[in-house]
């Protein structure tokens, strides 16, 4: 059943007035009618079934509640370096269905786009729009936050219980343990921090370690920076939720 996430301005008591977004989405895409039925997530994150009642109005009554939880038992907190912009974009999702809570645009040395603060916040409401459509179709209960563009000293606000960047030239050393040693730790709270096309410069690695943040290899071949993330998260999901299965 399509879903849709609602904001406490469109809610009166058990009926929802959709915004105008959502109402073309059920209108022309899903091209619904009276009667039919759809999934709610409300700010408070409990989910509802929900009856079209006025498809021109674009009202829905309340129905029942479902109980889920798909979300992560951790919130990880990715930095990323600022790539190319359809790159940012394509992680922002893939970022969303693998669970994570918080991205944190980082514009890093390297990075190769040319923007700053203002005028990545133009951006802002097309960037939110692609969380909010990843969040409905992976079945998320909450949209990750994104927050305004960072250098690096204002990294400190968004560190967690364990703090790891991907740093390159820890894989061409040879490192392979600190990332598993880390997801084994007991923390509520990760903060992974991936660089953009360029890799990160020298001086922002040893920054980041005086921050207490730990450079970590992401195994012997280096990827790209979109894929670098997945990987991270992909990690993180199999690590909390299906590992316990191996009975180690
Ligand atoms: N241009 C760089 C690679 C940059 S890869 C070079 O040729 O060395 C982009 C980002 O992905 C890196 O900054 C790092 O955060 C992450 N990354 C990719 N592969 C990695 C690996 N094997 N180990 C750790 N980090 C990696």
């Amino acid at each position: 059943m399509q879903r849709y996430f609602i904001s406490s301005e469109n809610i009166n008591g058990s009926f929802i007035h959709v915004d105008s977004y959502n109402h073309k989405h059920m209108q022309r895409v899903m091209r619904y009618r009276n009667g039919q039925e759809v999934i709610c997530i409300l700010p408070d994150q409990h989910v509802y079934i929900y009856e079209i009642i006025d498809i021109e109005k674009g009202i829905l009554q309340q129905k029942q509640e479902i109980i889920e939880n798909n979300e992560l038992d951790v919130q990880v907190t990715l930095i990323y370096g600022l790539p190319k912009n359809d790159k940012f974009e394509w992680v922002l999702q893939k970022a969303t269905e693998l669970g994570v809570a918080r991205i944190i645009p980082f514009l890093s040395q390297r990075s190769i786009i040319k923007t700053d603060k203002q005028t990545f916040e133009k951006k802002r409401e097309r960037y939110l729009r692609i969380l909010k459509e990843a969040s409905e179709q992976s079945c998320r209960q909450i949209v990750p936050e994104l927050t305004p563009l960072v250098k690096i000293d204002e990294l400190t606000q968004y560190l967690s219980d364990v703090n790891v960047v991907a740093y390159e030239e820890e894989s061409k050393n040879g490192e392979h343990s600190v990332f598993a040693e880390t997801l084994k730790q007991d923390y509520h709270t990760i903060t992974i921090i991936v660089g953009p096309e360029g890799g990160f410069d020298e001086n922002e690695i040893e920054k980041m370690k005086s921050y207490g943040i730990r450079p970590c290899s992401l195994g012997k071949r280096i990827l790209r920076s979109e894929t670098a993330p997945l990987y991270m998260l992909s990690v993180i999901g199999f690590s909390r939720e299906l590992m316990a299965s191996w009975d180690l």
